[in-house]
């Protein structure tokens, strides 16, 4: 049996488990600051309770910004009989991005392991939808025993052409793979190019497009695009500003991000770090998608 499984968090004052039913949940943060806690009423932070879940590194919280959906499912592993994993039967789209599986043994003497080619790489970003299982046992020599194994897939459905969300996601993949360095380039890209997407929009309202981009790659560079045009933009727009808090993450990131490509790196960057700058990027994500739709409608 099948069962659709929704990223969640838990609430820092009853603990009860809040299910995450839409990424754009992390909007909600700048429209007002706490939101009650469905079960116990009590003011939340979505902040800290988001980036709770992501330091604690399960998979379907990690990517819960970028709309991860997961689904929970137990097969039958026979000794010796190689079992065909099929996601589509468990009704994943054929064209969804695979983020994580895992398969855990409930009982029995088998464990599940993915058939490999002859040259496995190691940091996996294309998990397929048709997968080989081969029943291997706890401890050779032992007898085989039928093994019921819990499979936990976690997934995102496909969007088209949204090369920020992409880079998203591959920064939540290195996070949760603790390839931290790995994290911190796509993290920043996916930022950088929702803001100057945003900002050049609005500045061809008044010079022409190629003056805007020489201004912003040559003049306003990223650094000036997020701690001055972009308070200046809010603020024209009578739009809330993005969070100190969350630009001063941002910045770090960006200095961590300038470390790699001006320095190399040197110190690999701890987790909490990276899981402040990586939940930082997903809040200016939506922050910037929340602006640009306000924008639309306000056209529209
Ligand atoms: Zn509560």
């Amino acid at each position: 049996m099948n069962r659709q499984q929704l990223p969640y968090f838990r609430c820092t004052h009853c603990d009860e488990f809040i299910p995450i039913k839409d990424a754009r949940i992390a909007q909600l943060y700048f429209a007002t600051s706490e939101i009650p806690c469905p079960f116990c009423k009590r003011p939340l932070d979505l902040w800290d309770v988001l980036l709770k879940e992501i330091r604690e590194v399960w998979p379907l919280n990690v990517f819960a910004l970028v709309g991860a959906q997961g689904v929970i499912t137990t097969i039958r592993l026979l000794p010796d009989e190689p079992f065909k994993l099929s996601l589509t039967d468990l009704a994943i789209p054929r064209d969804a991005k695979i983020l994580d599986i895992n398969y855990t043994s409930q009982d029995g003497s088998l464990i599940a392991l993915e058939s490999q080619t002859n040259n496995p790489h190691r940091f996996i970003h294309d998990i397929r939808h048709e997968i080989v299982l081969h029943p291997v046992p706890f401890r050779y020599g032992e007898p085989k025993t039928e093994t019921t194994v819990l499979v936990s897939i976690t997934w995102v459905p496909h969007t088209a052409n949204d090369e920020a969300w992409e880079n998203l996601i591959n920064a939540c993949r290195a996070y949760y793979s603790h390839q931290f360095w790995s994290a911190v380039m796509p993290a920043n890209v996916a930022v950088e190019a929702r803001l100057a997407r945003l900002l050049t929009s609005f500045l061809e309202q008044f010079v022409g497009r190629e003056r805007v981009n020489r201004f912003l790659e040559d003049a306003a560079t990223y650094s000036y695009q997020l701690n001055v045009l972009l308070p200046v933009f809010a603020e024209l727009r009578r739009i809330p500003q993005l969070p100190d808090k969350i630009r001063g993450h941002l910045n770090s990131l960006r200095s961590l991000r300038n470390a790699i490509a001006h320095k190399g790196t040197i110190q690999p960057p701890c987790q909490e770090d990276i899981a402040n700058s990586l939940c930082a990027a997903l809040f200016a994500f939506h922050y910037l998608n929340l602006i640009e739709e306000q924008i639309l409608t306000a056209l529209g």
